[in-house]
């Protein structure tokens, strides 16, 4: 949405009562976690440093990282894809998936910058989202309002009256422990249907060719191990070099997103295999027999060139920035790009393409920097890009 537009929605925005009380309730949480995983792992604030040298060196690279990941993954039996922009990224899964009735997808804001899911739904395929903030989404046809928790703008009354609505098999209440339990059981079976699983990745590592993907809820392991075909999208921006520099990266990742440590750390380099008789190696056995990776450029490479946007290709979507900005305190993902949100979010829609005059709201206080891992100033960021609006460069 452009701003001229945008003007006459923040008044609504800013009267809708639940919007500010499910913000309120996430905010608070998110601070009180963090300090207290802060405490415990102080050790945090000296691996940053070392995080940001290895992202920085990775995007100088980026194009050299490319071709390493893609040769060792080739070598461990995966089938890797390179797509220069959105519509080939489209096209290339389309071609791996259009086999598929059924999908189950782990949350990837790279599908998201796709529409992987709306495109693959016009083509007739059933896919669900299998994290529970990405279902909630899907449920109720809105867009994901933050990288790291998709319903953030949500409170639970909502929720349960939206999932209530739609899931004609099983009731929810208020609890959230009910919540949790009604979706797991609606979603169970979808896990067994599924032709393929899709998903993203944290990071990667090129050197041994193995993404790493963080997660909570145990659904991205059941997406990317149960079905037959796994397709993993993946912005060629998380590459670093080795696996050594890939783990640190993740160990920032989750504790910045607000976890002392992930219930699962799931490290996918080639496709399932068996070697057990008479060490003969057999693709398949228990988890994926076809494995595929799409590297998306989609304004990456372009952007790792650009003094002041390479700077965001530095960003570990940890969302931590969305949390302390005043404008998306407020407003939460309405502020932002049309896929990404935030200020961060703005300076990502100007890598990937998109309306980025949202730039003028942001307050230039640089308060995302201070609690950035990578030190990452969006204000910087977004002045340039109001100067180009502006000036029309
Ligand atoms: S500089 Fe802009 S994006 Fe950053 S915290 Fe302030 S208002 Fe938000
Ligand atoms: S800009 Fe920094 S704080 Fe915000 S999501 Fe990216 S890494 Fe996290």
């Amino acid at each position: 949405m452009r701003i001229e537009e945008f003007k006459n929605e923040i008044k609504k925005i800013l009267q809708d009562k639940n919007l500010a009380i499910a913000l309120s309730r996430a905010i608070s949480s998110y601070r009180i976690n963090r300090a207290k995983i802060m405490d415990k792992f102080p050790n945090t604030y000296k691996l940053v440093e070392e995080v940001r040298r290895i992202k920085e060196d990775s995007v100088e690279r980026i194009q050299e990282l490319v071709e390493t990941a893609t040769e060792n993954m080739v070598e461990n039996g995966i089938d890797v894809h390179f797509a220069k922009d959105a519509e080939e990224g489209r096209k290339i899964a389309y071609k791996l998936l259009s086999d598929c009735n059924c999908i189950v997808k782990a949350k990837s804001m790279t599908c998201e910058e796709i529409r992987l899911r709306e495109f693959l739904e016009s083509k007739g395929i059933e896919v669900w989202e299998t994290d529970l903030g990405e279902f909630i989404v899907q449920m109720l046809n809105d867009k994901p309002m933050h990288i790291i928790t998709p319903a953030i703008h949500l409170p639970r009354e909502t929720i349960v009256k939206a999932l209530n609505d739609k899931m004609d098999c099983v009731k929810a209440s208020n609890n959230i422990q009910e919540i949790v339990k009604a979706v797991k059981s609606y979603l169970r079976n979808k896990f067994f249907e599924a032709d393929a699983g899709i998903s993203g990745a944290n990071v990667v590592a090129a050197e041994t060719g193995s993404m790493i993907i963080i997660e909570n809820e145990g659904n991205a392991r059941l997406a990317t191990g149960l079905p037959e075909k796994h397709v993993a999208i993946i912005g060629v921006e998380k590459i670093v070099p080795t696996l050594s520099d890939a783990i640190k990266v993740a160990e920032v990742t989750w504790r910045f997103a607000g976890y002392a440590v992930p219930s699962y750390l799931n490290i996918i380099s080639s496709p399932s295999k068996t070697g057990d008789i008479e060490k003969i190696i057999v693709k398949g056995a228990h988890g994926p027999k076809d494995l595929h990776v799409v590297f998306l450029d989609n304004g990456r490479i372009k952007a790792s060139q650009d003094e002041y946007l390479k700077e965001a290709l530095l960003c570990l979507r940890c969302g931590s920035c969305m949390y302390e900005c005043p404008i998306y305190q407020k407003l939460s993902g309405h502020w932002g790009g049309e896929v990404y949100t935030g200020g961060i979010g703005i300076a990502w829609t100007a890598i990937t393409g998109g309306d980025v005059s949202m730039a003028f709201l942001c307050l230039l206080c640089s308060r995302c920097a201070e609690v950035c891992p990578m030190k990452i100033d969006s204000s910087k960021i977004l002045r340039e890009l109001r100067k180009k609006i502006l000036y029309k460069k």
